[in-house]
C-alpha cells in the first residue's frame, strides 16, 4: 500500500493556507453576492456594501481611516502603485529615491526602471544581523528625495525595520520625502500603524495572513491629497484604481483579516515560541548556523554551509516538508538579501527560510529537524 505522506508547511512567509471559513465566505459570494458593486439594482448595491463592509474591516485592522485604504490586485500592485505615485508627487522635488538594498523585488524592480530613466536610488545596506538603521537613512536624506521606500519585515531574514522612526525623521527634517512601507509581511504579525507614525502609503496583501491569493491593498494617508491614480477607467476605488471589485477576493481578505485578530496576541506568541523552539532544535545539527537575527515570531533563516539550499529544499519537499531557499520569488537565483548580508560563500549557499503560521504544531518543527539531520548525514558536503 502507498505511504500516505502528512504535508509539514513552514513556507508561511511564501504564501498560507487559506481557513475554511474564509473559502466559504469567497463562496458565498461567488455563487450568491455576485453582483457588480457599480449596478443600481440590489444585487449590485448588495456587492457594494459587502465591499465596503469589508474595507472598513481590513481599515480597522491597520488602523486607518476607510476611506484611505484601497484594494489592488496583490501586494506588488500595491508597491508599483506607491513608487509611481510617489514619484509623480515629486517631479517638480527632484529625482533622488533610499530604499534598503533588501527590499522585495515588487519595489526592486520599479525601482531600477527609475534608475534606467534618469533616478538617483540609494541602497541602504544591512548590518550583519540584517538590520537597518535610522541614522543610514538621515545619512542618505537629500533636498532632493523625493521617496523613501521601506518594508516593515523582511521576507527572507524577519528583521524589523525602523519605519517609524524614519517617519519621525522625515518630520523632523520637515521633508517633502514621501514614506512608502511594504508592509506585506508585517501585517498582523508585529506592531504596526501607518497613522500613528506618520506613514504616507504602505501596501498589504492577503495571501500572506489566511486570505486569497490576487487581492492587496494600499494605504494612501489623508495628507496626500490627489494622489495619482493607478488604473483610470470606470471610477471605481475613488476613481484612483479602476475596474470591476474583485469582490471574493475582498470577501476572504476580510475574513482571513477578521480570523487573524481573534486572539491575535496569543497566537503571535505561540508562533514566536515555536520558531525558538525550532531555532533550539536545529542547533543541535552540527555547523547549522542562524542567519541573520530576525526579529519577527513568523520568520527564520538559518544556513547549513556547504550544502546548497536547493538540494535541501528538493530533498525535503521529497518528504512533503515545505521550506523555502530563501524567498520564493527568486526560483534558483542567489537571492538579493543572503547576498547583502556578506555572508561567507558556504553559509550563503545553504541559507533556508523556515515561516511559521497558526496552523503550526511541533510535529511540523520535529519532522523539519529529523529531515534536515538526515539529509546532512546522507550527503557529503557539495560546497
Ligand atoms: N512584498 C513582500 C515583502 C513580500 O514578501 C511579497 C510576497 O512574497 C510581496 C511584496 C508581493 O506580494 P504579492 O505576492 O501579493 O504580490
Amino acid at each position: 500500500m502507498k505511504e500516505v505522506l502528512i504535508l509539514h508547511y513552514l513556507d508561511h512567509a511564501a504564501t498560507t493556507p487559506i481557513p475554511t471559513a474564509v473559502a466559504q465566505a469567497m463562496m458565498d459570494v461567488l455563487t450568491n453576492q455576485f453582483g457588480n458593486p457599480s449596478a443600481q439594482y440590489p444585487l449590485g448595491q448588495q456587492a457594494k456594501g459587502l465591499v465596503e463592509r469589508c474595507r472598513a474591516t481590513v481599515a480597522a485592522a491597520l488602523g486607518c481611516p476607510k476611506d484611505r485604504l484601497f484594494f489592488t490586485s496583490c501586494g506588488t500592485e500595491s508597491d508599483n502603485w506607491a513608487i509611481q505615485a510617489a514619484v509623480w508627487q515629486g517631479r517638480h522635488i527632484g529625482k533622488h529615491i533610499i530604499t534598503t538594498a533588501v527590499e522585495h523585488n515588487a519595489v526592486l524592480e520599479p525601482l531600477k526602471f527609475l534608475a534606467q530613466n534618469g533616478y538617483e536610488i540609494t541602497y541602504l545596506k544591512p548590518d550583519r544581523t540584517g538590520h537597518i538603521t535610522v541614522e543610514q537613512v538621515a545619512d542618505a536624506l537629500r533636498e532632493d528625495t523625493i521617496l523613501v521606500s521601506m518594508m516593515l519585515v523582511n521576507n527572507e531574514t524577519g528583521c524589523i525595520f525602523p519605519v517609524k522612526e524614519t517617519a519621525a525623521l522625515l518630520r523632523q527634517r520637515q521633508s517633502k520625502a514621501l514614506l512608502h512601507c511594504d508592509a506585506v509581511q508585517g501585517f498582523l504579525k508585529v506592531d504596526c500603524d501607518p497613522v500613528g507614525w506618520g506613514v504616507d502609503m504602505m501596501s498589504l496583501s492577503a495571501h500572506k495572513i489566511g486570505g486569497p491569493k490576487g487581492i492587496g491593498a494600499l494605504y494612501i494617508a489623508p495628507s496626500f491629497r490627489n494622489p495619482r491614480p493607478l488604473l483610470p477607467g470606470g471610477g471605481q476605488e475613488s476613481g484612483l484604481r479602476s475596474g470591476t471589485e474583485a469582490t471574493a477576493q475582498i470577501a476572504g481578505f476580510a475574513k482571513a483579516v477578521e480570523l487573524r485578530q481573534e486572539h491575535l496576541q496569543e497566537t503571535l506568541a505561540r508562533m514566536a515560541a515555536l520558531r525558538a523552539d525550532c531555532l533550539d532544535k536545529l542547533l543541535t545539527i552540527d555547523t547549522l548556523v542562524e542567519v541573520a537575527q530576525g526579529d519577527a515570531p513568523h520568520i527564520l533563516a538559518v544556513s547549513l554551509p556547504g550544502y546548497p539550499s536547493a538540494n535541501i529544499v528538493s530533498d525535503l519537499g521529497s518528504r512533503n516538508i515545505c521550506i523555502s531557499a530563501g524567498s520564493a520569488c527568486h526560483k534558483g537565483k542567489a537571492s538579493h538579501v543572503v547576498s547583502a548580508l556578506g555572508l561567507p560563500k558556504r553559509t550563503a549557499a545553504g541559507v533556508l527560510r523556515i515561516s511559521f503560521g497558526p496552523e503550526t504544531t511541533e510535529e511540523d518543527i520535529d519532522a523539519l529537524v529529523a529531515a534536515l539531520r538526515e539529509h546532512k548525514e546522507q550527503r557529503f558536503p557539495m560546497l
